[in-house]
């Protein structure tokens, strides 16, 4: 022909033989045994299967088999879906644009038959048989009628048989078998409304139920082997954008970016910079040169993307990359190092004033007790003045007694404080029998139990907490699975968002099974699992005798978390725990109703020894 065209003056424009054009596309189109997989696979995901079995045989050269219980096609049309362009996907160019099925060139079995042997089977629920078609290089060998199930079956047998060139241009059957694996895995992530199983090379790599509820499930037994891994969901909602997915924790990732993917619109694309996003979403807790793990779904109004780039659609054309990147990058930043509601570390106020060497602050955190910043610069603040100034703090006796009201109490107090005789300040005593904190305070004698004063504290803080969503809570290294009795668990239902506002961070994962990814700050030193039966335990307990949840968790934590009798405290930590004490709402009694404070007057001891 080339020979020709040389001699002849006149060069004839003249259309391609057909069986030419879909060799030149199948070399586009089907690059190796995996591009074969995904048309079939994509197929017979926008048939509408809910079942799909694969079989791999030398690594796609011999055979790449895909049955499905999809739609079928129609026994007058399966020739015609062999032919170029044909497709049942689009009508017209407006179709194109918002393109939600997979498929829509048209392109993919013309292209597959013609450099292979391929023999498909397919009935719809209507026909009374099915219909099997045999193309070998692109010819038609046989249309006959078969019997068969509703859905389709394809077989392509030894790809590239007429094309060597290509089948030279294969990596090593390890290398394509490789390729095939992660096709098939990610189709399978994308879909996880189906039912799939995965055999290649005589080994059954995965059987997946049809499991519409738990994609983390899936996530986790795909990547992992085991759909127990803990893993973190990821989540953003805006009107244009939707991300969604599971990932691993940081301690659980790869040396390479194998068990990572990506899908736009549940189509498993490759982009660099949305790799991107996702490790630098890890920041430094990403050890250098590892990947996370897991799937990532990104819902973009189609009109945003072009996934008409090119015909195997890996790389789809993002509008916006930029903001896509930025948008994911913070929202994974946010779920794993926790947003400013969930530091992993407790805020330190450096300018946290100075008590005996340590800051406030310092002391405050010794004592799990954990301020906001502004809370402590409150405190610092009343601490200096309190020294400053010389004037002593309305301690004990600021609420109404029997017969008192606001106003009485009010110049009862600025008759305390106005006492000529008072000695200025705050003064610790010491510690009484490692419980009792002693003050000397404005000359009187105040004694503080340390627990009680503690829970009331933590007590108040997180009910604030819950309230606000200002939680402060500390992720767990190694998130723990707690599996519950059923009553425990139905409690655990109906406190849990509760509980996530608590700090309390645990899921559903699975039934009666729980997956505790957090807890209180104030309780992380304790065992989790210990924590959150106990914490459900008082919950019980408390709602039993009429407490309303939010109370009660609150309350369970701020008892668990606080000091207990018999724990030695430093000077630094009494004056912290006073002081944080004297900020409370209720200072006068803990949540159950035991005092926390008992003033004894220099005036009444006087009296009980005569003085007076
Ligand atoms: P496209 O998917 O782009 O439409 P294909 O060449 O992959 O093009 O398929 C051509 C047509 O064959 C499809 O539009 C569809 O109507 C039909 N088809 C292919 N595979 C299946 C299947 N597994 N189940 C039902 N119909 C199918
Ligand atoms: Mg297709």
């Amino acid at each position: 022909m080339t020979a020709d065209l040389k001699k002849s003056e006149r060069r004839w424009i003249r259309p391609l033989p057909e069986r030419l054009i879909n060799k030149i596309a199948a070399g586009e189109v089907i690059e190796r045994p995996s591009a074969v997989l995904k048309e079939l696979v994509e197929n017979s995901l926008d048939a509408g299967a809910s079942r799909i079995d694969i079989n791999i045989e030398k690594s796609g050269l011999k055979l790449i088999s895909v049955i499905d219980d999809g739609c079928g096609i129609d026994p007058d049309q399966i020739e015609i879906a062999f032919a170029r362009h044909a497709t049942s996907k689009i009508k017209d160019f407006n179709d194109l644009e918002a393109l939600l099925s997979y498929g829509f060139r048209g392109e993919a079995l013309p292209s597959i038959g013609s450099v292979s042997k391929t023999k498909m089977i397919s009935r719809t629920a209507e026909a009374e048989a099915g219909r099997e078609i045999i193309i070998e290089g692109g010819v038609v060998q046989s249309v006959k009628p078969t019997a068969s199930p509703k859905g389709t079956k394809i077989e392509v047998s030894d790809l590239f048989f007429n094309t060597p060139a290509r089948r030279k241009f294969l990596k090593t059957e390890t290398t394509e078998a490789r390729h095939l694996t992660r096709t098939a895995t990610a189709m399978a992530l994308g879909a996880s409304a189906t039912a799939f199983s995965y055999t290649i090379n005589g080994r059954r790599l995965f059987v997946l139920n049809k499991n519409e509820a738990n994609q983390k499930e899936r996530v986790s037994s795909l990547l992992f082997g085991d759909y127990k891994t803990p893993l973190f969901g990821i989540e953003y909602k805006s009107d244009l954008l939707e991300i969604g997915g599971f990932l691993s924790y940081p301690d659980n990732c790869r040396r390479n970016r194998y068990g990572l993917y990506i899908f736009i619109n549940n189509r498993y694309i490759y982009s660099q910079s949305l790799l991107h996003a996702v490790t630098s979403g890890y920041g430094e807790l990403l050890p250098p040169g590892n990947y996370p793990v897991g799937a990532v779904f990104l819902n973009i109004d189609p009109l945003h993307v072009d996934v008409n780039v090119h015909p195997t659609k890996a790389e789809v054309r993002l509008s916006d990359e930029r903001m896509l990147h930025d948008l994911l990058y913070g929202t994974i930043k946010r779920t794993l190092r926790g947003s400013d509601e969930i530091p992993r570390k407790p805020i330190i106020d450096s300018s946290g004033m100075s008590a005996g060497g340590m800051t406030v602050a310092e002391a405050v955190n010794k004592l799990k007790s954990h301020p906001t910043k502004s809370e402590l610069a409150q405190s610092s603040a009343f601490l200096d003045k309190l020294y400053d100034s010389g004037r002593p703090a309305p301690a004990a006796a600021d609420t109404p007694g029997q017969g008192e009201d606001e106003a009485q109490v009010q110049e009862r107090e600025q008759e305390d404080i106005s006492k000529p005789e008072s000695e200025p300040g705050i003064k610790y005593l010491g510690q009484f029998s490692e419980l009792y904190l002693l003050f000397n305070v404005d000359g009187d004698l105040l004694i503080i139990d340390q627990h009680t004063a503690h829970e009331r504290i933590l007590y108040e803080e997180h009910l604030k907490a819950i309230e606000s969503g200002q939680v402060v809570s500390q992720n767990l290294l190694f998130p723990v699975n707690i599996e519950l009795p059923a009553d425990r668990y139905a409690l655990y239902e109906e406190a849990s968002e509760i509980l996530l506002k608590a700090g309390i961070m645990a899921e559903p994962f699975g039934t009666r099974t729980v997956m505790l990814s957090a807890v209180p700050l104030a309780l992380a030193k304790k065992s989790p699992e210990r924590i959150f039966n106990e914490v459900l335990g008082d919950v019980e307990e408390l709602k039993q005798a009429g407490q309303d949840i939010r109370k009660a968790v609150a309350q369970s934590i701020a008892c668990r978390a606080a000091v207990m009798a018999g724990q030695r405290l430093t000077e630094e930590e009494a004056l912290a725990l006073f002081n944080n004490l004297l900020k409370t709402e209720n200072r006068h009694c803990c949540p159950h109703g035991r005092p926390t404070i008992l003033k004894i007057t220099r005036d009444e001891l006087d009296r009980k020894f005569g003085r007076k």
